[in-house]
């Protein structure tokens, strides 16, 4: 599944080719994705220029002066600029015909979505989908005060708390274990048991891991959004992520798995406590 990290090397790989250009056409191959695709949703955005793609959590923001695209990948969802009258394969169900190029959505799994917010509506933040979302932890108003203040009560395991998305989103299942690991503590600690100290630690922790996905996936771009590049998402190496019963890489030990809330933790409790 498409994490923080993916869409925005997505934003980053999709925006020269969108941002300032105005909109040619829309093809719709499919009634819808998770949701039915918006009504009139051509001509609501043919003729329009698009003026920044933005990102928000695991959604896209694709800005015109009247609204806003709002698009988000799922589980299996990809996009890529294409030549113009590239056939469409079967999973492909969304395109943006923009400056003589084609923006094309393949989603196999249909649980990705494409949403129409009009300025009418008020802000997109305001969004139904968008208003109870965290924090950006690549933003400024992330921090460790943060984590630490807003915790207080939550009783829950930490990896939980960071899953969850309201305190900060984007640290989904590979990031939380990743960051947890960096940090030290333990998956299953209370959240409101760990201290300002551990949770510098932590924010910390999530910054890098976060920043360091996106770089690599940059690094990768060129073949990510290429014609005839493969719509697989970058591989990348990890400290203890799906690597159960092999040695931690920094102190040797076995890295264990455990599940939380039907989803699988990777740590080592050697270097985790
Ligand atoms: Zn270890």
């Amino acid at each position: 599944m498409p994490e923080l990290p993916e869409v925005e090397v997505t934003r980053r790989g999709v925006a020269p080719h969108l941002d300032g250009r105005v909109v040619d056409a829309v093809a719709l191959r499919h009634t819808g994705l998770r949701w039915p695709f918006p009504e009139g949703l051509a001509e609501r955005v043919r003729g329009q220029r698009i003026l920044s793609t933005g990102r928000r959590g695991k959604y896209l923001l694709i800005r015109f002066d009247h609204g806003t695209l709002i698009v988000h990948l799922g589980m299996s969802g990809h996009l890529r600029i294409l030549p113009l009258g590239t056939p469409p394969q079967k999973h492909d169900h969304f395109d943006l015909v923009v400056g003589g190029q084609v923006m094309r959505m393949t989603d196999p799994r249909r649980f990705g979505a494409v949403l129409w917010h009009g300025n009418e509506d008020g802000d997109v933040d305001e969004h139904l989908l968008l208003r109870g979302l965290g924090v950006e932890p690549l933003g400024e108003a992330f921090s460790a005060q943060l984590l630490y203040r807003l915790t207080r009560r939550r009783s829950a395991p930490i990896k939980q708390v960071l899953l969850a998305g309201d305190i900060v989103v984007g640290v989904g299942n590979i990031y939380a274990s990743e960051s947890l690991f960096k940090a030290g503590i333990n998956p299953r600690t209370p959240a409101h048991r760990i201290g300002l100290a551990r949770y510098e630690r932590l924010a910390s922790a999530i910054r890098e891991t976060l920043a360091a996905a996106i770089e690599q996936g940059g690094s990768t771009l060129r073949d990510f959004m290429a014609a005839d590049g493969k719509p697989g998402y970058f591989q990348q190496s990890y400290y203890v992520y799906d690597r159960a019963g092999e040695p931690c890489r920094i102190c040797h030990g076995e890295v264990r798995i455990i599940k939380q809330g039907q989803r699988s933790t990777f740590y080592c409790p050697n270097c985790q406590k």
